[in-house]
């Protein structure tokens, strides 16, 4: 019988932007021109140097996110991905993704982005109100977004989009509109993120106040509820599909298992013998251009981690998904036992509260215990 290879995903950063949005705190840049060939050159550089050490995995997914990568040449795109289908074996239900801007510009390349190998669409469409979006600083407005979807649903076979709730003001009849409004479009996978101030950010710097906590919670229940009904369960906090159509590029983060990252400010994880090192690429894209075409590479560090932050890193990644982390899988990745690894007074205490449940050897954190999932890990984990 043949090995069942783990999955293993491989994240290409396109760091640039058309504009820079006020909420956005990844490592997103706006530069006037841009050497695509020299870009194309020094990604596949990094490619190869992962790859001496990597090419016995079997490549998963490959996702291109950003920044705004479908302002990437098509032609970048396929050289990429001929690449990889080069230097390793890819699975036959291979994933790959790009994330795109509904404006018109990207929207019209949208063919030529399937025929360079994209097979799933993650579009940031954010809302489909025009004032929203203005106070969201983005380019398009809500004609466009439709528009965007509904072209790249003639295109592409699975097909998601982004929406930001819990802006300022926002009430909950307006929310459940725009969730209606978005299952109009009969998406199989939705990303629903409440707005969050981040450092850093120009939010921050202005002091925009994130939404109330109270109607923040009101608003993700709503959320969950309309979700549910429409056959788009959570799968993750912030992730909704149909069944089969969740993002399996997230899950291998999501589910602890290795990847690549490639680009500025992309990072990684690779395990041998149990032994899992986090890399970390130089966040500028300069910096990082520059050692890639010099060195082959733009590592800033890589590191090994330790036995209890991998732990951590495995709980805090997995009890964010619904399906929680099973002590099976739990036992594959680490080779370590998952009840002992936790302390009993703490789970209990957790257990007792209606946070977290650990039956049939699958940890889950709760409904309430995913709204609330930081302060639950840190009292499990602390
Ligand atoms: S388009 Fe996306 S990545 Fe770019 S600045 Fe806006 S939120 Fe950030």
């Amino acid at each position: 019988m043949d090995e069942i290879k783990p999955a293993f995903g491989i994240y290409i950063h396109w760091p640039f932007c058309a504009k820079k949005c006020p909420y956005c705190d990844f490592n997103s840049h706006v530069q006037d021109a841009i050497d695509h060939d020299l870009w194309l050159k020094a990604y596949l550089r990094e490619l190869r140097y992962y790859a001496a050490e990597t090419s016995d995995r079997l490549v998963t997914s490959v996702f291109f996110g950003g920044g705004t990568p479908s302002l990437m040449k098509p032609q970048v795109i396929e050289d990429i991905l001929a690449e990889i289908g080069r230097l390793w074996d890819c699975s036959e239900d291979f994933e790959i993704t790009a994330e795109a801007n509904p404006s018109s510009s990207e929207t019209r390349l949208f063919q030529d982005f399937r025929q360079a190998g994209i097979n799933r669409l993650s579009i940031g469409v954010q809302s489909f109100n025009d004032q929203a979006l203005q106070f969201l600083g983005r380019l398009h407005d809500a004609a466009e977004a439709r528009k965007a979807v509904e072209s790249a649903a003639k295109i592409f076979d699975r097909l998601s989009f982004d929406l930001i709730y819990a802006l300022p003001g926002q009430t909950p009849a307006e929310w459940q509109r725009a969730l209606g409004e978005a299952l109009t479009l009969a998406p199989d996978h939705l990303s629903l993120y409440q707005l969050t101030i981040e450092p850093g950010t120009v939010f921050h710097q202005d002091r925009v106040a994130a939404a109330d906590e109270d109607i923040g919670t009101e608003l993700y229940e709503i959320t969950q509820g309309l979700m549910d009904h429409a056959g788009l369960p959570a799968y993750e906090i912030s992730n909704h599909a149909r069944e089969t159509q969740e993002s399996r590029h997230n899950l291998v983060y999501w589910r602890g298992q290795d990847y690549l990252g490639i680009g500025p400010g992309a990072h990684g994880r690779l395990t041998r013998d149990f032994q899992t090192e986090m890399i970390q690429n130089v966040r500028e894209p300069g910096k990082w251009l520059e050692l890639a075409q010099t060195k082959g590479l733009g590592q800033h560090k890589r590191t090994p981690i330790t036995a209890e932050e991998r732990r951590d890193e495995i709980l805090l990644m997995g009890l964010r998904l619904t399906e929680g982390v099973s002590a099976d899988h739990y036992h594959t990745l680490t080779g370590t036992d998952l009840a002992s690894s936790l302390d009993q007074i703490r789970l209990q205490a957790l257990e007792n509260e209606g946070f977290i449940t650990f039956r049939d050897n699958i940890l889950k954190a709760t409904p309430a215990g995913r709204q609330r999932l930081n302060a639950v890990l840190a009292h499990l984990l602390s």
